[in-house]
């Protein structure tokens, strides 16, 4: 069986910064992942390269077999993104922004249902018809995380999931990802809490 993604010695310049030399590491399916390490070490570089938002200097990726590079589409297909910014049209409303999003990867209506059911568990169903500005910051990480799961990818990544969020919310963000693991999700996330990736992580990786 393939790893869900294997990185093998991945490095990234930017100009005269190297900001990550020589990475290596495979994750399993079904694992949830911790990526550590301390402010500047690399870790949001090394999301962007998985997700094809950035390339490396040298070195592969494979996100469930597909070749980041030269299999990118596939390797996309196959991931779930949520990034540490909260960006979105603040025009759309929040059902509608997910539908597009689906849209994007092909799912047509035969998503929707998937969409709602998000919508319930993640607690925003009565935000359904809410344009995105009137959401406040709880909400809308929520829904980043909704949006990453459209398209309902094996392997979903999230880039300081928590940061900023209180108690409350921070579990009940748990208790979604956890029963998303259960499922069958493969989650990978960085953090800077010590005590989220020893409640969620079966394996972690530090990178300094
Ligand atoms: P982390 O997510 O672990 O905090 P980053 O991946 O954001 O670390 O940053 C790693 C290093 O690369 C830092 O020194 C940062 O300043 C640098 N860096 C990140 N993105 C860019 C970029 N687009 N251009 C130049 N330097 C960058």
């Amino acid at each position: 069986m393939h790893a869900a993604i294997r990185i093998e010695d991945v490095h990234k310049r930017y100009g005269a910064l190297q900001a990550l030399k020589g990475v290596s590491f495979d994750i399993r399916p079904g694992e949830f992942f911790g990526l550590l390490g301390p402010n500047g070490a690399g870790k949001s570089t090394l999301i962007s390269i998985i997700a094809g938002l950035s390339q490396a200097s040298s070195g592969q990726i494979s996100v469930m077999g597909h070749d980041t590079v030269r299999n990118w589409r596939m390797a996309r297909r196959s991931l779930g993104v949520v990034p540490q910014e909260l960006v979105f049209d603040p025009f759309f409303n929040v059902v509608d922004m997910l539908r597009l999003q689906a849209g994007y990867f092909g799912c047509g209506s035969e998503s929707w249902p998937w969409i709602d059911e998000m919508l319930e568990r993640l607690d925003l169903a009565d935000k359904r018809r809410s344009p995105m500005r009137g959401l406040s910051g709880g909400m809308k990480r929520r829904l980043m995380i909704a949006r990453a799961l459209v398209h309902e990818p094996k392997l979903l990544i999230l880039d300081e999931p928590t940061a900023g969020v209180d108690i409350e919310l921070r579990r009940s963000m748990w208790t979604f990802l956890e029963e998303m693991n259960r499922q069958g999700t493969t989650i990978i996330l960085t953090t800077h809490y010590m005590e989220e990736a020893e409640a969620l992580c079966r394996n972690i990786a530090i990178i300094d």
